[in-house]
């Protein structure tokens, strides 16, 4: 600080004194010595030592003139006083008496030996017997020089006018080494590509000096200036060393600190903001990895869902739609468009699109449908569960969830099924135990009443014979009954055998006609039989027993469910497709007929065709079932065709094929 005032009010006296006596000739000597001083390419002297004294020019109104030449003649023209000043000279006490030197120092150098890098000079006993390059009047030159006398190291010194030329023949190996000393070889060794061998010696003071006994007025200013300059690190000397030795060429600039500051500033802003932007980076990939995996998630889950799932917007078009649905909807997409109408058949689009409506109209709440329809060739039932939902728009939508119930519904048809068929069969049970007990009953209670008559005393023989005969019905009866339970219980039990044997069919008709023709005429029947074949020829090969006991039994049933008109009965000749030749019989009557939708049931057990029918014309509804039974066991076929009160045919088909017997006994057959 101190320094600092005097050297402003030191400047501004000279100042005065400048501008009184006008601007003031400074001749320096310059030489190579860079970078405090050169000669450039474009022939300007520049270097540190240059800008530093062309700044105390500026100031001062001082005008330096540059004298180039080599080292040595710029010690001998300031000797001859043929210039004012030299820059870089190290003390020595020849040169004390033809210069004056500045006080501080301008820098303290040392001189280092340079080689070519493949060079295998590593120490100074490596120079012994090598060729050396110095600079004419070099001072550490001359001091190596002494160093290598005293440790008697033989080497070859070869003079050069300046530092550039040490390099020059360093680097076109006409010498081992050269010596410069550090300022200038720690930049130019970059340049000529050379390394430093290490052998580094003499560290020295140098200064600005001027001729011997004059100029003691620019000395003084230049005491006054380096002292500054010397220990201000932004001084224009420290600023201008640092841009020469690190090569960089052109202009001076200066940074000022602020500057250096706000760049500081600036910097510290950037990385900043880049932690942060990177920050922000990694929070927008992480929750970016987030969303993926939660997407990826509800995809996973929705296209593995065994079910439709939809979302439709307020025109019923679908908006999402799951991978099973798209897999149904790409057969029947339109314009990438799909809804109802472009899965379903109009009708069932209409349904569905009608309960969509209601639930948007509600603006809340579900709805249940189903539905059968036809999805890709398979019909198929659906159950849809939908309900409203607020799209993320805000607007109304639906979402629907539809689950394939087809085979739900194949099992609930089965049970109603079932159910129908239980109860039908709780209906028959009832009506069978009702008839069953009038069955039983009515014979027992004529045998049981008729006999206890027949004690009473006084009754004519007329009499006790009508009892005795109605008693003998009501056994006859009751035993018809216990035949057909025993009949069907052994049929049931597998105990029925086929027993084939000869006979005449001509015979049994005739028998049956005869049996019940008095029953015929009682209720005022015409009966009638046919017979299609001569007696002779009328013997087939058959279970006789089996096919009387259903001949009889469907005439039986003709009678009893005939009130007028005609029964017929009897066989015919045909040919089936195998041109084979069958008996085909049948029992015609005009009785009551059977409601079409009860004809395959009368051939069941314990079945009457119209069991709501009370009245009950005598029957256990076991006759047609075990006549039916008997049938397929001689693997025949039996059907009925009937019109409600126009009577009814029944046919008898034996598919064993007609075969006369050769015997013609008309008694067996
Ligand atoms: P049932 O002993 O009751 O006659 P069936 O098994 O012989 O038992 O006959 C079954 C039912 O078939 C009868 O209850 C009757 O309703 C009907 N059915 C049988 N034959 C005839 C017929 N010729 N005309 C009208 N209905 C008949």
């Amino acid at each position: 600080m101190k320094k600092s005032l005097l050297l402003l009010i030191f400047t501004f006296c000279f100042a005065i004194i400048n501008h009184a006596h006008g601007e003031r000739i400074v001749k320096v000597g310059a030489f190579n010595y860079y970078p405090g001083i050169f000669k450039d390419t474009d022939g300007e002297v520049k270097g540190f030592f240059v800008d530093a004294l062309n700044e105390l020019g500026q100031n001062e109104n001082i005008k330096f003139i540059y004298v180039y030449g080599s080292w040595e003649q710029g010690l001998e023209r300031i000797k001859t006083g043929e210039i004012d000043m030299l820059t870089s000279v190290a003390y020595t006490k020849e040169r004390a008496v033809f210069m004056d030197y500045a006080q501080t120092p301008l820098l303290t150098v040392w001189g280092e030996v340079y080689v070519e890098p493949k060079s295998e000079i590593k120490g100074i006993k490596d120079l012994n017997g090598k060729t050396i390059a110095v600079m004419k009047s070099d001072f550490n030159g001359e001091f190596l020089r002494q160093l290598t006398t005293k440790l008697s190291i033989n080497c070859n010194y070869i003079e050069t006018n300046d530092f550039d030329e040490v390099f020059q023949l360093i680097l076109t190996e006409k010498v081992d080494a050269g010596v410069v000393n550090n300022t200038y070889g720690a930049p130019k060794s970059q340049e000529y590509s050379l390394l430093s061998s290490g052998i580094v010696f003499n560290p020295f003071d140098i200064f600005f000096t001027v001729k011997k006994g004059e100029n003691a007025w620019l000395l003084k200013l230049l005491n006054m200036y380096l002292e500054t300059w010397v220990h201000d690190r932004n001084s224009v000397y420290n600023v201008s060393r640092q841009k020469w030795s690190h090569g960089k060429v052109g202009k001076m600039e200066v940074f000022p600190e602020w500057l250096q500051n706000g760049i500081y500033a600036v910097v510290v802003f950037v990385l900043l903001l880049m932690a942060f932007i990177g920050l922000l980076r990694y929070r927008v990939r992480k929750a970016t990895a987030k969303l993926k995996y939660s997407e990826t998630l509800f995809e996973t889950f929705m296209d593995n869902t065994p079910a439709f799932v939809y979302i439709k917007d307020e025109a019923l078009n679908h908006i999402y739609r799951n991978k099973m649905l798209n897999n149904i909807v790409n057969n029947h997409l339109i314009n990438n468009i799909s809804s109802a109408k472009t899965i379903f058949e109009p009708e069932t689009a209409e349904t569905i699109e009608q309960t969509d409506r209601v639930i948007l109209d509600l603006g809340k709440g579900s709805k249940n449908i189903q539905f059968q329809c036809n999805l890709n060739g398979e019909t198929v039932w659906l159950h849809d569960y939908k309900f409203f939902i607020a799209l993320p728009d805000g607007k109304p939508g639906i979402g629907g969830i539809s689950i394939d119930m087809t085979r739900l519904k194949e099992t609930e048809l089965e049970l109603i099924k079932a159910k129908e068929k239980a109860e039908e069969s709780d209906r028959l049970k009832s009506a069978f135990l009702a008839n069953m007990s009038h069955e039983i009953r009515t014979p027992m209670n004529g045998i049981l009443g008729f006999a206890s008559l027949l004690n009473k005393p006084g009754l004519t023989g007329d009499q006790q014979h009508e009892y005795i005969e109605i008693i003998r019905k009501s056994g006859a009866r009751m035993l018809n009954i216990i035949n057909d339970i025993v009949d069907i219980s052994k049929i049931e039990a597998g105990l029925m055998n086929l027993e084939l044997s000869e006979s005449n069919v001509n015979e049994q008709l005739e028998y049956i006609y005869t049996f019940f023709k008095p029953e015929a005429d009682a209720k005022g029947l015409m009966l009638q039989f046919n017979l299609a074949l001569a007696a002779p020829k009328a013997t087939i090969l058959t279970d006789r027993e089996k096919l009387f006991a259903v001949l009889t039994n469907l005439v039986k049933n003709a009678i009893k469910y005939t009130t007028k008109g005609l029964i017929t009965f009897g066989y015919e000749l045909k040919n089936n497709q195998k041109n084979q030749k069958e008996l085909q019989f049948f029992v015609k009557d005009t009785g009551i007929g059977i409601s079409p939708n009860r004809i395959d049931a009368i051939f069941e057990r314990f079945v009457q065709a119209d069991i709501e029918d009370k009245m009950a014309r005598q029957g256990a509804g076991l006759g047609l079932s075990i006549s039916k039974a008997y049938v397929d066991m001689m693997g025949g076929e039996i059907w009925v065709e009937s019109e409600k009160g126009r009577g009814s045919v029944f046919g008898v088909l034996f598919y064993l094929p007609y075969r006369a017997c050769k015997k013609r006994s008309l008694l067996l057959c």
